[in-house]
C-alpha cells in the first residue's frame, strides 16, 4: 500500500524523532536497544494507538521486547503533531483510508528508513 506523497514527506522526521529516544531500555527483562535500528530489528510490530487523535502527543508506536513486554515509543513532537494531523486528516478524506491504516503504513516506511545504513541515529 502506497503512502500518500503529503505523509510520506514527514518520515524522515518521524524517524529522527524516533531515533532520539535511544538508547531505551525494557522496564521488564533490562534490555537494553542501543538505537533505533536494532529496535526496529530486535521488536516485534503491534501497530499504532487505536485512539491517536485523543491522545495529545502522538503518534505512538507499540513494539513487542523479545521478553514479550510491550514497548511504546513516541513518534512526533509538539512541533509536527498539529501540522500532522491535519495532513492525516486531510489524506483520509482524499484516500478514504482510515487514519490507522495510514499511520500502520508511515510507522512501515518509518521502520525501512531506520534501516537504511545513512539514517539517523
Ligand atoms: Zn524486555
Amino acid at each position: 500500500m502506497e503512502l500518500p506523497k503529503r505523509l510520506k514527506e514527514f518520515v524522515p522526521q518521524v524517524t529522527a524523532i524516533c531515533a532520539a529516544q535511544f538508547p531505551k531500555q525494557c522496564n521488564t527483562c533490562g534490555h537494553i536497544f542501543n538505537n533505533f535500528q536494532e529496535f526496529v530489528v530486535g521488536s516485534k510490530n503491534l501497530g499504532t494507538h487505536p485512539n491517536h487523535h485523543c491522545n495529545p502527543g502522538s503518534l505512538i508506536a507499540y513494539r513487542n521486547c523479545p521478553c514479550g513486554s510491550t514497548i511504546t515509543i513516541s513518534c512526533t513532537n509538539a512541533d509536527i503533531h498539529k501540522v500532522f494531523h491535519c495532513v492525516l486528516d486531510e489524506e483520509v478524506k482524499v484516500s478514504g483510508r482510515s487514519a490507522k491504516d495510514l499511520l500502520l503504513v508511515l510507522l512501515c516506511e518509518v521502520d525501512s528508513l531506520a534501516l537504511e545504513p545513512d539514517s539517523p541515529r
